[in-house]
């Protein structure tokens, strides 16, 4: 029998999604619980030990090598302990070793949710073939992940390429992680409704105040969602350039329910792109819009398995790397 198999893990706020993928991200079996987020840590736990449960009782199980988890930050991948800003019952919480207990000593590796994304698009998506990129999530947040020299760049507790808390406003407003002007204070979806709200947008019928009713006005041409597109494209565009000055990335890909919003995002992102990102190496960078669907978390632990784990990794045929 074969050992090509990883174990995937998705946890976040409302749900915990678990398979075993394949070497090509094929998702061969799946399971999932709601997140009981309310409950204490160990009732929480239990959720995710069912998810495990359906899968270790598979008989595609004895092929699996090695567990990966991507979660709702933030994550220490270092201590193994993940913290979830929506999952207060999770504090310091020693998910790698409850896991690596459930699934009779797997290796387990462990990132956050935003490099999990990453880890997708590069290994099936947007940013497949490119050995450079940045992988963002805009929505609720705003989160996201690194590939640096074609391997995926997780850092030391999993967090690398966070730019949601980068400031690009000195001053700016107060974000709820301390700092001021943060990229998500500016971008984020709620933060898009609230900027266009305040500046006297007003709902339709339906009363619908999302960023995503936002973006159907500015796609009509109204001036105030526009406005509010207009500067969320800005603070992206400041946070991507100030990146690829830093690492040399070449292309920054952005999903998430913000990413959606199509044109109405894409065409300022991409005049504001030209105002920030001004020095020679970084005026080729391009952005273009996440590629992996829902199951981007699963396949991305996948991949993260397979990338961050050699042990893993070197039992697999050649996995679809991307190139
Ligand atoms: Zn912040």
């Amino acid at each position: 029998m074969h050992m090509d198999l990883v174990a995937a893990l998705d946890i976040g706020g409302t749900k915990i999604a678990g398979a075993l993928v394949d070497g090509h991200g094929r998702i061969l079996l799946r399971a999932q619980r709601p997140t009981p987020a309310r409950e204490d840590g160990d009732t929480v736990m239990r959720a995710v030990e069912e998810v495990l449960g359906e899968l270790t009782s598979s008989g595609l199980w004895g092929r699996a090598t090695a567990v990966g988890i991507g979660s709702a930050g933030p994550v220490d991948a270092s201590a193994g302990t993940v913290s979830p800003v929506n999952v207060p019952g999770w504090r310091g919480y020693p998910l790698v070793d409850r896991v690596r207990a459930a699934t009779g000593g797997l290796p387990v590796v462990l990132v956050g949710d935003g490099v999990a994304m990453t880890a997708a698009e590069h290994w099936q998506g947007a940013a497949r073939g490119h050995d450079n990129a940045l992988c963002m999530v805009v929505s609720t947040g705003v989160g996201g992940g690194l590939v640096l020299g074609g391997r995926l760049h997780a850092g030391p507790t999993g967090n690398a390429g966070h730019i949601g808390h980068i400031s690009v406003d000195l001053d700016g407003d107060a974000c709820p992680c301390g700092a001021r002007g943060c990229v998500e204070r500016m971008a984020s979806g709620p933060n898009i409704a609230r900027r266009a709200i305040e500046g006297g947008w007003l709902p339709g019928a339906d009363g619908d105040t999302s960023a995503a009713a936002v973006a159907n006005a500015a796609r009509a041409g109204d001036p105030v969602a526009l406005a509010s597109f207009e500067r969320a494209a800005q603070a992206l565009a400041a946070g991507i350039a100030a990146t690829a000055t830093l690492v040399e990335i070449d292309i920054a890909v952005i999903g998430g329910g913000v990413g959606k919003a199509g044109d109405v995002l894409f065409t300022p992102l991409r005049r504001a792109l030209r105002d920030y990102a001004t020095l020679s190496f970084v005026r080729r960078l391009t952005v273009a819009p996440a590629l992996m669907g829902t199951d981007a978390g699963l396949v991305g632990a996948a991949a993260a398995a397979l990338d961050l784990e050699p042990s893993a990794a070197a039992r697999l045929t050649a996995p679809a790397a991307g190139r």
